[in-house]
């Protein structure tokens, strides 16, 4: 591991920050946080904090001496000053003649000591750094130093490998009684570079930001060097089917088996999103004959559990052709999961007093031998954390087993750690939007309407994947969304097409939920005068279009077993025709059918399928030089032709999508078609 440390940039740090008011300790306490943060080696995710104590003014001018330290959970890769609330350091430091301190009174006393009353919560870390008395310390949970004090034995391999240069702070759960511990511990031997928390991480520290920084990389160094000395091979490789089941094959069945219903509606269910990971190093460490053994000994830090809970779910190897043994084995696998989560919960929440919420007993990391990973979560965003800290304890693991043996921290340490309500503080209390968890696929995602439609699913909490045959259309509309939003090329005139695209969102989520069948175009004729060809093209998009993709949907969805929700954007030309229209109304006449046959042949699946009669939106389809033409084909003014409705409002596409949305979200209705036209009585369905 190399040093990051560039003169010049903390130069241009302190220069940078000077100009908003920032002082050069924090400024150098910002670089080298950063430095720090963007090695994934050394943390990830809201892993990891540094603090510096030095003076400030306070809001009266007057200044004080303050510990600026990393706010609780958050990134170190992208820290700014504020980002590092200040504290008032005497207050902290008096806490240390206390026997015991409350973790309630703990949070008032340091949001009463902050200098900035709006700053965000301190690292739950915060005394730990407030009773060493160096300048600058910085902590990580550095997977090198992991891999050595994860072992039965790791104090001793520490002491040997660091000869007095750190001392060793025995395992204690962070916050009060660990920072306590670990200032006793310094203090009886002054001269050490830092402090090596067994089976948790590792404390540097100095008088510069510098000093303090490039000790941690020394230290970690030292330890990476160790790591690739007398290693034995891992793992054995257990006994695999041939023919492992592909991606896109075993997502969907695991995606179903950790799924729940909601209690508390009925046909509602609560869905994960995968992150699905494969390397050669994780495949070796699935593939492993003792898996069992190793990927259930517990944590690599004690701050992974609130993300990935104590151990993965472990499922069969999926064999190609025996899809249905394996969707058996998941969902018993996930069976025991929950069944052994609480039990845990129900031991450990007696000892402690009986005062706890169990937590949901689904797992947050699955591992396929095979395969590979999954990290799983209520959102891409949280599943993607969970497959990184999943991948990095793979690394972990994997050289703690070539030096020795794994070992973690006790069950009841975990449980201790999995629910200090400091820690689960970390990942928030917003409610969740209603469509969280949820995966919707819009075709023609890259068009007016289909953009709407993704977005206003998004805003909802749903997953999105834009399916566009024009795929700069559909990634410019994903870009609009956020960068969860995945594009894919799709042309749902060809078979083929369509079962990739729905594989890369399978691969992407790891399942489908929800479909909005958009794709779409207009072709006129008089009916008796048309070419073939043409009412041919239509119906191979307007009609044949929609099957495809709801056929490719059905297939997730049935391999899911959790219902879904199929929404066709028909037409009201599908019961109102135009003039000159039939080449358009007559598949679409024929997809208001298709709406109704999923909906009775797939009712006791819980899929629905609804659709949305539009008419008359400014669109790709209904472009000006379009409108113009249908005016006059009506034989009446272009304005006129769209706001010639009851209501005499012009229908747009937010309009619609709300429709769509309206849709997905009613459990009790199958076979529906709303209309969101302005109000047009020749086209009203009954
Ligand atoms: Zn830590």
């Amino acid at each position: 591991m190399k040093s990051g440390w560039v003169d010049s940039e903390a130069q241009a740090a302190i220069d940078r920050y000077a100009r908003d008011g920032i002082s050069r300790d924090l400024a150098l306490r910002v670089y080298t946080t950063r430095l720090i943060g963007r090695d994934p080696k050394l943390v990830l995710h809201g892993g990891g904090n540094t603090s510096v104590k030095t003076t400030m003014a306070d809001l009266l001018g007057e200044e004080v001496a303050v510990l600026c330290v990393k706010g609780s959970g958050s990134d170190m890769a992208a820290v700014e000053p504020a980002g590092l609330p200040a504290v008032r350091l005497d207050r902290l430091r008096k806490l240390r003649a206390r026997a015991a301190l409350a973790d309630e009174e703990l949070v008032r006393i340091q949001r009463a000591s902050l200098l900035e009353p709006a700053a965000p919560n301190p690292s739950v870390e915060i005394l730990l750094h407030a009773f060493l008395p160096h300048k600058f310390i910085d902590h990580t949970h550095a997977n090198a130093i992991l891999s050595i004090v994860d072992q039965p034995d790791g104090e001793a391999i520490c002491a040997g490998l660091y000869d007095g240069r750190v001392s060793i702070v025995p395992y204690v759960m962070p916050g009060f009684a660990l920072a306590k511990r670990a200032a006793d511990i310094y203090e009886a031997k002054p001269d050490v570079e830092g402090l090596i928390l067994h089976k948790h991480g590792i404390f540097t520290f100095g008088e510069s930001a510098r000093e303090a920084y490039e000790r941690m990389i020394a230290l970690v160094t030292l330890a990476e060097e160790r790591l690739q000395k007398n290693r034995k091979a891992v793992f054995v490789t257990a006994q695999l089917p041939q023919a492992i089941a592909p991606l896109d094959a075993v997502a969907p069945i695991l995606r179903g088996a950790c799924s729940r219903k909601d209690d508390k509606i009925e046909g509602a269910w609560r869905h994960m999103i995968l992150d699905f990971r494969a390397s050669p190093a994780i495949l070796n460490f699935v593939n492993g004959a003792d898996l069992a053994r190793y990927s259930q000994a517990g944590v690599v830090t004690p701050d992974h559990t609130i993300r990935t809970k104590n151990w993965p779910l472990v499922t069969v190897a999926p064999e190609r052709e025996r899809m249905d043994d394996f969707k058996r084995a998941a969902q018993a696998a996930v069976t025991d999961f929950g069944e052994r989560y609480q039990a845990y919960f129900a031991r450990h929440n007696a000892r402690a007093g009986g005062i706890k919420r169990a937590l949901d007993p689904l797992p947050r990391v699955a591992l396929v031998p095979g395969l590979g990973l999954f990290g799983l979560g209520r959102s891409k965003e949280d599943a993607k954390i969970a497959a990184d800290l999943a991948q990095c304890a793979v690394e972990i693991i994997t050289d703690a087993e070539a030096i020795g043996r794994f070992e973690s921290i006790s069950e009841a340490e975990m449980f201790d750690m999995e629910y200090w309500p400091l820690e689960q503080a970390k990942l928030g209390t917003a409610a969740e939007k209603p469509l969280a968890g949820e995966i919707a696929v819009i075709t023609g995602g890259g068009g007016t309407i289909g953009a709407a439609t993704a977005k206003a699913f998004a805003a909802a909490g749903a997953e999105v994947a834009l399916l566009d045959c024009d795929e700069r259309a559909a990634a410019n509309a994903a870009k609009a969304i956020g960068t969860a939003a995945l594009a894919v090329k799709c042309d749902v005139t060809d078979a083929a097409s369509v079962g990739e695209a729905f594989a890369r969102v399978v691969a992407a989520f790891g399942g489908v939920d929800i479909v909005v069948s958009n794709a779409g175009a207009a072709w006129q004729g008089r009916i008796g005068e048309v070419d073939e060809d043409v009412l041919r093209k239509s119906f191979e998009l307007n009609f044949y279009g929609h099957q495809r993709v709801a056929q490719a949907a059905v297939k997730i969805m049935l391999a899911q077993g959790t219902g879904g929700c199929l929404l066709f954007n028909v037409s009201k030309q599908a019961v109102n025709p135009g003039p000159n229209f039939g080449p358009y109304g007559l598949p679409k006449a024929a997809t208001l059918f298709l709406v109704r046959q999923y909906a009775v042949d797939y009712g006791a699946d819980g899929i629905r399928a609804n659709a949305v009669n539009a008419d008359r939106v400014r669109s790709g389809l209904l472009t000006d030089t379009f409108i113009a033409e249908r005016s006059k084909a009506r034989g009446v003014s272009e304005k006129d032709y769209l706001s010639g409705n009851l209501l005499g409002r012009e229908v747009t596409a937010d309009d619609v999508a709300q429709a769509f949305l309206h849709q997905a979200l009613e459990l009790k209705t199958t076979g529906d078609v709303t209309t969101v036209d302005g109000g047009n009585i020749a086209a009203a369905l009954r």
